[in-house]
């Protein structure tokens, strides 16, 4: 069976480990975590980057930072991971779901104003697959409206928006490293902040109110409980797993791109002759090839074609059933203005094994399988 995700491992993980067990110093925000945390610094272009125990919980951190109270609306796209709801719900806020654009199935940054209402505090843009939403215009919208931008980056590590990197646009931006995501540590996040008015009480939050942080720094001689707060900080074991593949990132971007790439010119002729569509990359967007999804014509077909690989050894699979039809969506979120792509696009979106080092042969079976389903091999 080709499997549909195997997380990455570059060979250096167990030795870092090793290297953190020796440390004896295991607990969060040691070396491994501040390397990984000015790593990502470096890369994004942040003022600051802190690793949290998963991307949910970053969300939950920039929600807190954000003053989400009850009786708040957040906007977001309603195809989305639960997550990106979740940490905003939890606070007693309301998913407001806003349409997504067929093309990159992200928000409709056109949709997003009439959205808004008194009680908006938040725009949270989920860059699908590792592709920019259209950062200029939801910012624009943001200022004049004066909301908070929180970007579920999940998928976005090593992504660019007009060659700034994803997460750094918004107040805050929030990175995966779940076992499916390009770099994993099986569950792990970070939290990106960009205003350096942020970062202190980021810190306190979350390490369980404290100013723990400050004390490591040796700015005081005492740490004391100084806000309310949680602990979202990942022990030093994760962060020496991840910093192994943070350092090869270059690498196992280039690898999955040029997995993306076969799957791609493999399957054009196929959205040539109208069969299926292909994703789409807006010109001012450099993605990292996170996930390789296309369209078949509707549920029907994608249910057929999803059993046909089944039988061929293959695991493709559809994701997202949106949340403003799942029992909790219903009870805490509304859908605001016309669904008229979240749903039947989602139908449509079929997803093929991609993960660091699949091989080409396999990559090149399941094109050919995919080719059989649709009658032209
Ligand atoms: C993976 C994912 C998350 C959740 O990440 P965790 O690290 O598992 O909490 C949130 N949003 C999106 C869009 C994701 O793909």
């Amino acid at each position: 069976m080709i499997r549909f995700n195997v997380p990455p491992f570059t060979g250096k993980e167990t030795e870092y480990i090793i290297k953190a067990v020796n440390n004896q110093k295991i607990c969060g925000d040691g070396e491994f975590t501040a390397k990984c945390n000015q790593w990502l610094e470096e890369k994004t272009g942040t003022k600051k980057a802190l690793l949290t125990t998963s991307c949910t919980h970053a969300t939950e951190l920039a929600a807190i930072l954000a003053d989400i109270k009850p009786g708040d609306e957040v906007i977001m796209p309603s195809y989305t991971f639960v997550s990106t709801a979740d940490a905003f719900v939890l606070r007693g806020a309301t998913a407001v779901f806003v349409d997504i654009r067929p093309d990159t199935m992200n928000i409709d940054e056109n949709l997003i104003e009439a959205a808004i209402t008194e009680k908006t505090k938040a725009i949270v843009p989920v860059h699908y697959a590792g592709v920019g939403c259209e950062m200029d215009t939801i910012m624009a919208i943001a200022q004049k409206h004066n909301l908070k931008v929180i970007e579920d980056a999940a998928q976005g590590i090593m992504s660019t928006y007009k060659g700034k990197a994803l997460g750094t646009f918004g107040e805050f931006g929030c990175f995966s490293f779940h076992e499916t995501k390009n770099f994993s540590i099986g569950e792990g996040g970070a939290l990106l902040i960009r205003d350096e008015e942020n970062i202190e009480p980021a810190e306190i939050i979350r390490e369980k109110g404290t100013n723990r942080a400050k004390f490591f720094r040796g700015q005081i001689d005492k740490y004391t409980w100084v806000d309310k707060g949680s602990s979202y900080l990942p022990s030093e074991l994760n962060a020496a797993y991840l910093y192994a593949q943070l350092e090869l990132a270059n690498e196992i971007t280039e690898n999955r791109m040029n997995t993306w790439n076969t799957y791609y010119e493999g399957l054009k002729d196929l959205a040539d002759a109208g069969k299926i569509e292909l994703p789409f990359i807006p010109e001012n967007c450099t993605h990292n090839a996170h996930m390789f999804y296309f369209k078949a014509a509707d549920l029907e077909e994608r249910t057929k074609l999803i059993a046909f690989l089944k039988e061929k050894d293959i695991l493709a699979v559809f994701h997202y059933v949106p949340l403003h039809s799942a029992p909790a969506g219903l009870k805490f979120g509304r859908f605001a203005g016309e669904d008229r792509y979240t749903t039947r696009e989602s139908e449509r979106l079929v997803r093929l094994p991609l993960y660091y080092n699949l091989e080409k042969e396999k990559t090149e079976y399941i094109i050919k399988c995919v080719k059989e389903f649709y009658g032209t091999v």
